[in-house]
């Protein structure tokens, strides 16, 4: 490829037309490039660990669709399988085998599955999660910790209120405060915060939400005992722990974070990388508590695109290749080396870092503080970010353009891609430092 990165003239025009049509130019918020001071680039197509911009820019890239691209882009055993199922018809809103076949790897990969049910998205994973947990519980507050995103569905769209006795508030116009006064956040690794929600609404907590390694406010995984703790204390207490594994799942391990740290959550939600790059996801958990949902159960839940079979194709093909002899250890590997090339670019810059990461998802936090959660995220420098992230982009590194989104590694990351990365880090670090 050149080197370093052309104008991005095309790409500031057409967001210029999309902002005509589309409110802020964009259909996600992240996308806009708010976080950096800089606009979108326009996608054209992308190839293994590559994306090229509609200025013909390459670029490698760590966004992966935020998360989903684990095996790289256009992976040629994924797309056949999507193209072989598109031309047998791209929905039927009727069961087929292949959904059948892919709840089994589903079942297969998670101890604490027994059945699924299959949605469009990880927001309605959580949804979903939360509804059965009401349900099953028949109680009505819901714990969620601050910083971990579960999607935006009105009851997850909170801020904790400002003292520790103080009801949440809504963190979105549009979301009554009565509803949001049903949800207690929390710090996240905090276990004595946890045990005080507990304790002051003793008996009425229906679910416990938690992302088992934070990885929506950059990567915090969590701290010794803390995931123990709130397993303990759902089990005492008869609340539903919820495991949003939307991020963690078959990236972390094939069974997730779960599988990781050697815990069972009551329900996981999953979607990302179990979509395989299409629009697929799920709520998985016990059958006692799965076959509440309708038609066997009281709890509605239903989805004119679920279980979609280009989705589920693709789904199936990545799972088969996910559950392949080296895959978790060679993303580890190739995390391991980005994180060390990185941390030795900031230091011989002068330039204070903390990395955080679990295997092939890390983030990096310009500080020289151990990163636990939000309030030690807010605490980095979002100034240096910034420079980095522009850099590296002028570099033809495609980094997310917030500072609290994290770095995705894919299988399709060569050798020769970690080490470019690193090599365009030294540079961006040494003229910032
Ligand atoms: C992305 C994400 C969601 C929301 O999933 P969507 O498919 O964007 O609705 C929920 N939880 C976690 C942990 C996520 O990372």
């Amino acid at each position: 490829m050149k080197s370093g990165i052309n104008s991005r003239q095309r790409s500031a025009q057409a967001f210029a037309e999309a902002c005509q049509i589309l409110p802020g130019g964009v259909n996600s918020p992240v996308r806009a490039f708010a976080g950096v001071d800089a606009g979108p680039l326009f996608i054209a197509r992308a190839s293994g660990s590559k994306l090229y911009d509609i200025d013909g820019n390459e670029y490698i890239d760590y966004v992966c669709s935020w998360g989903p691209m684990i095996l790289g882009h256009a992976h040629p055993k994924v797309l056949g399988a999507v193209m072989e199922a598109a031309g047998h018809g791209t929905s039927f809103g009727a069961p087929t085998l292949a959904e059948t076949a892919l709840a089994q790897k589903v079942v297969a990969a998670f101890g604490s599955i027994e059945k699924v049910r299959m949605i469009n998205s990880g927001t309605e994973a959580v949804m979903t999660a939360i509804r059965l947990a009401r349900a099953f519980t028949e109680r009505d507050y819901i714990v969620k910790m601050v910083g971990c995103y579960h999607g935006h569905s009105d009851s997850l769209l909170v801020a904790a209120g400002s003292g520790p006795a103080e009801l949440s508030r809504p963190s979105s116009k549009g979301v009554p405060q009565r509803l949001a006064e049903l949800t207690i956040a929390i710090p996240y690794n905090d276990i004595e915060a946890f045990k005080a929600a507990f304790e002051k609404y003793k008996g009425r907590i229906a679910a416990v939400l938690v992302e088992p390694i934070a990885a929506n406010m950059g990567v915090v995984p969590p701290v010794d005992g803390y995931l123990q703790s709130l397993r303990e204390l759902c089990s005492e207490n008869g609340s539903i722990l919820v495991f949003d594994e939307v991020i963690t799942g078959f990236r972390v391990a094939l069974g997730g974070a779960q599988q990781l740290y050697g815990i069972e959550a009551d329900l996981t939600c999953l979607g990302k990388i179990v979509g395989g790059g299409l629009p697929a996801a799920m709520v998985g958990g016990p059958a006692g508590l799965m076959d509440m949902l309708a038609p066997l159960g009281p709890v509605y839940q239903a989805g004119t695109l679920s279980g979609n079979p280009l989705a589920t194709a693709a789904a199936n093909a990545t799972l088969e290749i996910l559950a392949g002899d080296d895959c978790y250890a060679r993303l580890e590997a190739s995390g391991a080396s980005l994180q060390a090339g990185l941390e030795d670019a900031a230091k011989s810059a002068g330039i204070a870092l903390t990395i955080n990461r679990v295997g092939s998802i890390m983030s990096c936090f310009f500080t020289d503080k151990p990163v636990l959660n939000f309030a030690d995220v807010q605490g980095s420098n979002i100034k240096i970010f910034k420079k980095f992230f522009a850099g590296m982009l002028k570099g033809g590194i495609y980094l997310a353009p917030s500072a609290y989104e994290a770095i995705f590694v894919s299988l399709a990351h060569s050798k020769e891609d970690i080490e470019k990365t690193v090599n365009v880090a030294h540079n961006v670090f040494s003229n910032i430092g």
